[in-house]
């Protein structure tokens, strides 16, 4: 059975991740969605609010589930008996952080590949740090979004103001 983990923050989920997850899960009999519970960056949302965004959008693709996780990525494959770790490459921005990930990884569990998924046109831009830039000062992110991540970001921006 081929199982790929695709490891994010997915602060939150958005369509470019989507994409990803959807088309790996064509492909792959298994597909974890890992969310990295990395307590050196100060997320907007919750390991368990981003869990509850990855779970609505997914619902549809029975042979995707999501796991939060600590710690090293690869331990992570590890356990869930994973061969592939996926990772989504949008630009060549992306890709000299991913490859020195890449390549790390196989020296420390060469039984584990990173596998690349560039991403579609339409969402090679997208990262979910501009579409908390967008949503901050009230601008229209609904191109960017599930419409139920959309409503919970909104409702996050609409908390914070209250503040
Ligand atoms: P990280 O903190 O690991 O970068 P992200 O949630 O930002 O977590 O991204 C998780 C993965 O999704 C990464 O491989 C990233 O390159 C990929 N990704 C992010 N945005 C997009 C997008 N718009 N299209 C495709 N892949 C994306």
């Amino acid at each position: 059975m081929s199982v790929a983990i695709y490891p994010g923050s997915f602060d939150p989920v958005t369509l470019g991740h989507f994409d990803i997850i959807e088309r790996t899960s064509k492909v792959m009999d298994r597909v974890i969605i890992g969310v990295l519970n990395n307590q050196a960056k100060t997320p907007l949302f919750t390991v368990e609010e981003r869990v509850d965004m990855l779970r609505n959008v997914t619902a549809g693709l029975p042979n995707v589930e999501i796991q939060c996780f600590d710690g090293l990525t690869i331990e992570f494959a590890r356990k869930n008996h994973a061969q592939v770790v996926i990772r989504g490459l949008r630009a060549v921005t992306d890709f000299e952080y991913e490859l020195q990930l890449a390549q790390t990884n196989r020296v420390i569990a060469p039984e584990i590949d990173t596998m690349f998924l560039t991403t579609s046109l339409k969402y090679s831009y997208l990262s979910s740090s501009i579409v908390k830039e967008i949503a901050s000062w009230g601008g229209n992110i609904s191109e960017f979004l599930h419409p139920y991540v959309e409503e919970r970001v909104l409702k996050k921006y609409n908390e914070i103001r209250k503040k």
